[in-house]
């Protein structure tokens, strides 16, 4: 494949991102809390994230072990696979959500975005990829670094305060305080975008770009359903606390 035809693909795909990020305007992702009948066949929920998330670990475990990079190239895949592996692997032991299920369409259509978005970044730094070690000395790898270390704390914080809301075998909703949750409804969704901003930056490429488009249509219109949800549900809802950026939204 050449890099123009892959250029094209990254694009088509960002559209195709912008286009869900539309859609989700309409339609709830009915997982977590706002689950609902009728969207067919259901999955133990922890099984579930496993199960989502596993192929965006092991498409990039792949390519970082079968291809020669670059060592910046290799930085970035280790970055990606640090993430993974929390998401994949520690994330569904630490979640309080006993009895819980997930929609297999869900699941599904999670295992379809992680293998694109894998496969695109993969491919890229196994094939296209022109870095250098003078790379490590750019402003924008310590820029990139920077922010995507603070996303990937913010977000391990505000998972975790969302986490231990329930004891053990509760399943109930609580109000979450503390950290960000003074002025947000979703810090772990903005945390997220923050971190694969950093992502971007560093990689500096279409398919890292392209990824970013596809997490905010996600996250975005998650964290605005969430937040209408808490203010629905809890007549006690801070007032002044906004969905995803504090003070605007
Ligand atoms: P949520 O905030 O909906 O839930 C996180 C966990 O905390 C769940 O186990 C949830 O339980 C529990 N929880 C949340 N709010 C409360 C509350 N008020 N009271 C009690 N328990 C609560 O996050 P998501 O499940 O959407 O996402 C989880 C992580 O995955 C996030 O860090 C997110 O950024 C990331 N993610 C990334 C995506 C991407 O495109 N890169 C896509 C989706 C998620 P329950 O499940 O029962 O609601």
């Amino acid at each position: 494949m050449s890099l123009e035809q892959f250029n094209n693909i990254c694009i088509i795909w960002a559209s195709l991102g912008v286009t869900t990020f539309i859609l989700l305007q309409f339609v709830t992702a009915p997982y977590g809390r706002h689950i609902k009948k009728g969207w067919g066949p259901e999955l133990p929920n922890k099984l579930g994230w496993v199960l989502m998330e596993l192929p965006s670990f092991a498409i990039i475990l792949y390519f970082y072990l079968n291809f020669s990079q670059s060592s910046y190239a290799q930085f970035l895949n280790i970055l990606w696979l640090f993430h993974y592996f929390n998401r994949t692997f520690i994330f569904p032991l630490r979640i309080r959500t006993k009895g819980k299920k997930m929609p297999l369409t869900i699941v599904l259509s999670a295992i379809f975005f992680n293998l694109i978005n894998a496969g695109l970044n993969g491919y890229f730094l196994s094939h296209f990829e022109q870095y250098s070690s003078l790379d490590f000395e750019n402003w924008m790898f310590y820029l990139g670094l920077t922010i995507f270390v603070l996303g990937f704390i913010s977000n391990q914080i505000s998972d975790s305060i969302l986490i231990n809301l329930r004891k053990p075998d509760e399943v109930g909703y609580k109000i979450p305080n503390g950290f960000l949750f003074k002025y947000i409804s979703c810090p772990n969704l903005l945390s997220e975008i923050i971190q694969w901003s950093g992502f971007a930056i560093m990689a500096w490429n279409l398919p890292a770009t392209t990824f970013l488009i596809w997490t905010i249509a996600n996250l975005l219109p998650r964290a605005l359903n969430h937040h209408k949800w808490y203010r629905d549900h809890f007549k006690e809802y801070p007032i002044n606390r906004k969905a995803i950026i504090p003070k605007i939204w």
